[in-house]
C-alpha cells in the first residue's frame, strides 16, 4: 500500500481504503464482511469509510465489530451525518442536535472514542452553516472528531464552508465526491476550489459500482451474485449506475481492456489506477463483496499508467464520461 496526505493535512490515509456502503449490514453477511476487513489490513489498508445511514445503521456496527482488537492508533476511522437515521423531525440533516447526537450514536456503534474524519454527508440547504460549522468545531474542541470533510458539495458550498473552517480553527480536510472515469464532474469546479483551500479528494464509486470492472457485458444478463442483481444493490446501483447498464458505455468499456492489458493490469485495477493519477485524489474508496476482490484491487496503488493509456482512455469514452459541474450532489 501507498500512502497519502490528505490534502494539506498532516493526516495520512492509504492510496485505497475500504468502504462498506450496500455491502456490510446488507449484502454480505458479518463472516465475509470481517474477511474483507481483514484482507484489506493484510494489505496495508488503513482507512476505513461507512456512514451512520448506511444498512439502517447497522453497517457502523458490523465495521466496528470487524475492527475489535486492532489498535485504534494504526487506522483511520471515516464515517458521515446528514440522511435520515430515524423518523423524528430530528433523526436528519446538518442541525446542531442531530450532528452531536449523530456524533454519540456513531461512536457507539463503532465502538471507538473518536472519528477521523467525520463528514457532512450531503450539503443541508435547510441549516445555516454556521450552526453546522460550530457544532463540527466543538465535536473537534471535545476531542470527538479529529478532521472534517464534506461529501458532494459544490464549490461554492466548500468556498463557504472553507472560509468558516477557518475562522473556527476546525481542520476542514476532505471533500468526498463520486469520481471514476465515467463520472468526472469534480474536475472543473470542485478540485480547483479544494486545491485552492487544501482540502484533499476521497473518491467514492472509482469503480462505478463495478461497471469499470468489465464483468457486465454488453447484451447479457447482469451477473448473478453481482451488485446489480443482489437484492441490497439493486436500487442504488439503478440509480446511479444504471445510467451506464447499455451497449454503448459496455461497448466502450470493452474497449478499454487491452489498454489494462498492455499495462499489465486487470481492468478493476486499472480504474483504480486511473483516479488515484489524479493528485488532488487523497484516496479512493473501494466496495468489495468479497476479500478477493480487496486482494485484487489494492495491486492499482502505486501505479503509474503511461501518458498514452491516459490519452487513449479519454478518446475511448469522449461523449460517454460525464464533465457537467452542475451535476455534483
Ligand atoms: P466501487 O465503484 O469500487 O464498487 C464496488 C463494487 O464493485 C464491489 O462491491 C463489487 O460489487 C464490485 N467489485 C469490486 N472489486 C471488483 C473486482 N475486482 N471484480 C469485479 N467486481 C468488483 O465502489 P462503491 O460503489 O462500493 O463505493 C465505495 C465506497 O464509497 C462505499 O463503500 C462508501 O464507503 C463510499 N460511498 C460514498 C458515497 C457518498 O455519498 N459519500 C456514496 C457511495 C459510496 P459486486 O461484487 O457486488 O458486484
Amino acid at each position: 500500500m501507498k500512502y497519502r496526505k490528505l490534502g494539506k493535512s498532516g493526516l495520512s490515509v492509504s492510496e485505497m481504503a475500504l468502504g462498506n456502503w450496500i455491502t456490510h449490514g446488507a449484502q454480505v453477511d458479518d463472516r465475509t464482511a470481517q474477511a474483507c476487513v481483514n484482507a484489506a489490513l493484510d494489505a496495508g489498508i488503513t482507512t476505513f469509510d461507512t456512514a451512520d445511514v448506511y444498512s439502517e445503521t447497522r453497517a457502523e456496527t458490523v465495521l466496528g465489530t470487524s475492527l475489535k482488537g486492532i489498535r485504534r492508533d494504526s487506522i483511520e476511522l471515516c464515517t458521515k451525518v446528514f440522511h435520515p437515521t430515524g423518523s423524528g423531525p430530528n433523526d436528519r440533516g446538518l442541525s446542531r442536535k442531530h450532528i452531536m447526537e449523530g456524533c454519540d450514536a456513531s461512536l457507539r456503534r463503532l465502538q471507538t472514542d473518536y472519528i477521523d474524519v467525520y463528514y457532512a454527508h450531503r450539503f443541508d440547504s435547510d441549516v445555516s452553516l454556521e450552526e453546522t460549522f460550530i457544532a463540527f468545531s466543538d465535536l473537534v474542541r471535545q476531542g470527538k472528531v479529529l478532521y472534517i470533510g464534506v461529501s458532494e458539495w459544490t464549490a461554492e458550498q466548500i468556498k463557504r464552508g472553507a472560509a468558516l473552517a477557518r475562522e473556527l480553527h476546525v481542520p476542514f480536510a476532505a471533500s468526498q465526491p463520486q469520481y471514476s472515469m465515467l463520472w468526472r464532474v469534480i474536475e472543473g469546479e470542485v478540485i480547483p476550489a479544494c486545491e485552492r483551500e487544501g482540502i484533499g479528494q476521497v473518491v467514492w464509486s472509482p469503480m462505478a459500482q463495478g461497471i469499470l470492472s468489465g464483468k457486465y457485458a454488453p447484451g447479457e444478463p447482469v451477473p448473478e451474485g453481482s451488485r446489480a442483481s443482489a437484492e441490497a444493490g439493486a436500487p442504488f446501483f439503478d440509480r446511479l449506475a444504471g445510467q451506464w447498464l447499455n451497449n454503448e458505455v459496455l461497448q466502450a468499456v470493452g474497449r478499454i481492456r487491452p489498454l489494462a492489458e498492455e499495462s499489465g493490469l486487470t481492468m478493476p485495477q486499472l480504474a483504480l489506477a486511473w483516479v488515484l493519477q489524479n493528485p488532488q485524489v487523497s484516496s479512493a474508496i473501494i466496495g468489495a463483496s468479497r476479500p478477493e476482490q480487496v486482494q485484487e484491487n489494492v495491486k492499482a496503488a502505486g501505479v503509474r499508467l503511461d501518458a498514452e493509456v491516459m490519452r487513449q482512455i479519454d478518446l475511448i469514452l469522449s461523449g460517454i464520461a460525464e464533465f457537467d459541474p452542475s451535476k455534483t450532489g
